[in-house]
């Protein structure tokens, strides 16, 4: 164990407070929980059971030890050495409430499913759920987006858990939610979140979302393990144009590649390390930097060791305009 954590924390009197409340795990490899299948492992895990479980495992969990809030993975790159903290699997929050237009879906609801029971319901405005592969809760955390459709669009307000084990509710025009961005209380975990939907026909919902994906697999490589995009579009452009433009379109480092299909991803062709897709991140930005002066921003959330290669500020909304050409 992590001497400085133990001494600062007191002991492991808060891991027997939780341990039986959920699945509990030490080091825990991250490569299973992340679609790009890398990453080292984590310090603690924990799954709790339910709400209540997560919610006193926040409340005991000292405050020096780091919580990192985990959904599908689909858009998390963990360093090799892993996440010296606590990781908070949320995927056991999965209750949806539907009443007339306005449903509310715990953060470890699957994009695609409650994309799919809107339909269900004749409920319109998150069809673009319906093909990205995370939870409700981490796609705020992103603002997740693609086809002109954004979270921020139709999303009322959420439930927030605070890092003292308080709850509470925040409202959409207040979290400054733009391009894949979202202001969120420092360490803050997203419990639910309602959506104020339109309604149409069932049928037109499902045509909408079948087109959606038929498109989205004849331009991705999604048969490979990847993290979707990994910069974010500067603005009036692509990150995809500029990386295949720099002559990055299918360079390999270690067991990584810049993808031949869409430069704006990075697949695991088996044997990837982080250290391979930072490598690959990396020579992107430089090379798009000297080539066109601009910076490309990841898109891709670094965790642990790597959170300060991330940062944010060089992305503004995506102009409407731009929606379609084939390097979305
Ligand atoms: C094939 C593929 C296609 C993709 N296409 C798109 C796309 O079209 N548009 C798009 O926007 N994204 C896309 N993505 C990226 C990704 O799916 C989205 O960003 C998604 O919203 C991430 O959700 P997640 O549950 O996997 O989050 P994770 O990857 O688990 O987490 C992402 C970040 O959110 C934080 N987080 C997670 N849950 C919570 C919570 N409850 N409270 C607070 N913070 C939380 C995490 O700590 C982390 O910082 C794609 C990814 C893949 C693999």
């Amino acid at each position: 164990m992590n001497a400085a954590v133990k001494q600062l924390s007191g002991g492991d009197d808060w891991i027997s407070a939780i341990r039986e409340t959920g699945v509990w795990r030490e080091h825990e490899p991250m490569a299973p929980h992340t679609t790009l299948a890398v990453g080292g492992p984590a310090r603690w895990f924990f799954r709790p059971a339910d709400r209540e479980s997560l919610i006193t495992a926040v409340k005991h969990c000292p405050v020096d030890v780091a919580i990192l809030p985990l959904g599908r993975g689909s858009n998390m790159l963990v360093p090799d050495t892993g996440f010296d903290g606590l990781v908070l699997d949320l995927s056991e929050l999965n209750v949806l409430q539907f009443d007339a237009c306005v449903v509310t879906v715990g953060a470890g609801v699957r994009m695609s499913r409650f994309a799919r029971q809107c339909a269900d319901h004749g409920l319109t405005g998150c069809e673009f759920m319906a093909t990205v592969p995370g939870d409700v809760g981490g796609g705020i955390a992103m603002n997740a987006g693609c086809f002109a459709q954004q979270v921020s669009d139709t999303l009322s307000h959420i439930e927030v858990l605070l890092r003292d084990g308080s709850i509470i509710r925040l409202d959409a025009m207040d979290l400054n939610m733009t391009y894949r961005h979202i202001d969120l209380p420092a360490q803050s975990l997203v419990l639910s979140a309602t959506f104020s939907l339109q309604t149409d026909h069932p049928d037109q919902i499902r045509e909408r979302m079948r087109s959606m994906r038929s498109r989205r697999s004849s331009t991705q490589p999604l048969a490979q393990p990847n993290c979707g995009s990994v910069f974010k579009n500067p603005d009036g452009d692509y990150a995809a144009r500029l990386i295949e433009a720099a002559g990055l379109k299918g360079l390999r480092i270690g067991g990584a590649r810049i993808s031949d299909q869409h430069a704006n991803f990075i697949v695991n062709e088996g044997d990837a390390s982080s250290a391979d897709i930072v490598a690959l991140i990396k020579r992107a930005q430089a090379e798009v930097k000297q080539q066109t002066g601009i910076e490309l921003e990841p898109e891709v959330r670094m965790v642990g060791e790597w959170a300060d290669l991330w940062s944010e500020g060089q992305c503004g909304d995506q102009p409407e305009a731009l929606a379609g050409d084939g390097y979305e």
